[in-house]
């Protein structure tokens, strides 16, 4: 059912895939490769039973994939999802993102997805429904450089562009500051706590782009620097600024649409941890409009 499956698979797979093909008859078990994008049709069936209002889950991975954190995820979704009254549909078939299907749900998660997951058309649909009213909440990989190819998703949902993270370690204990206590989706949250996490760094801090901010990391308390690859620079406060100059959750009001991101999640063990909870729930309220509905934290510029 894939279509699309080599649409942009690269040479090199399509060559290896040839041969074997000749060889051995057995293309398709070879064609594992991540140049690779494979776009879904058609879409999940959803149940006339599914409970409303639900939340839609989508995890599709077409670069990273966090194995471990979409299932804490997902099981975070189900439990939270219970708990707020929704009823939660969870898929990695991007066909799902048709004016149809968006139309039974009320929110949209961001789970983890990477890389190039939606076709133009899909992410048209997305666009359209989340526009005229709809909810998204991203997590952590949602937010990574993999989303360069949609730009309203990469510049407008998310702002800031992911530059690397730390390895050696990869994980670390941080102090997390609330930047915008009076925010809906910061209430019953403290003014500070200390999370373990992989920490994202940013081109440049949310505020920049528009965004408004909700919590900060405080890079005294880590140690930002990736010795492993890639970009090693991610020092984002150079003026010793405080958290302020590090968002790593944030939230953006999209004509009649709500969003909110939030960089932390790597780890499955990071849905255990209460005070990530609570402001993952607070974020599907807040997008939804249960809390706020006349949209003052649209206004809330935080800092
Ligand atoms: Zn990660």
């Amino acid at each position: 059912m894939l279509q699309y499956l080599g649409h942009r698979m690269g040479m090199k797979t399509f060559l290896i895939c040839s041969v074997l093909a000749l060889s051995l008859g057995a293309c398709a078990v070879t064609v594992i490769d991540r140049d690779i994008v494979a776009f879904d049709t058609p879409p999940p069936k959803i149940s006339e039973y599914m409970a409303e209002p639900s939340i839609l889950v989508f995890s599709e991975t077409q670069q990273w994939r966090h194995e471990e954190g979409i299932a804490g995820a997902d099981l975070y979704m189900i439990e939270t999802g219970r708990e707020l009254g929704y009823g939660v549909f969870t898929t990695e078939n991007s066909a799902v993102f048709n004016a149809q299907s968006l139309s039974r749900f009320n929110v949209v998660v961001f789970n983890n997805v990477t890389g190039d997951a939606l076709t133009p058309d899909e992410e048209a649909a997305f666009k359209n429904w989340l526009e005229a009213g709809g909810a998204w909440v991203g997590l952590h990989g949602a937010g990574d450089s993999s989303h360069t190819d949609w730009p309203w998703y990469s510049q407008t949902l998310l702002g800031s562009t992911f530059t690397n993270h730390p390895a050696d370690p990869q994980f670390q204990d941080a102090r997390l500051e609330n930047l915008n206590p009076q925010h809906p989706v910061m209430d019953g949250l403290p003014s500070e706590w200390v999370h373990n996490e992989e920490w994202y760094s940013f081109d440049a801090p949310a505020q920049n782009f528009g965004q408004i901010v909700l919590l900060g990391v405080d890079e005294s308390t880590y140690s930002p620097v990736n010795r492993s690859y890639g970009n090693s620079n991610l020092i984002m406060d150079k003026d010793g600024k405080g958290p302020i100059a590090h968002p790593v959750a944030w939230a953006r009001c999209v004509r009649a649409g709500r969003a909110v991101y939030s960089a932390l999640g790597h780890q499955d063990t990071a849905y255990d941890m209460p005070y990530v909870r609570k402001l993952i729930a607070n974020a599907i309220l807040w997008t939804d409009k249960k809390t706020d509905p006349d949209g003052q934290g649209c206004f809330n510029a935080g800092g």
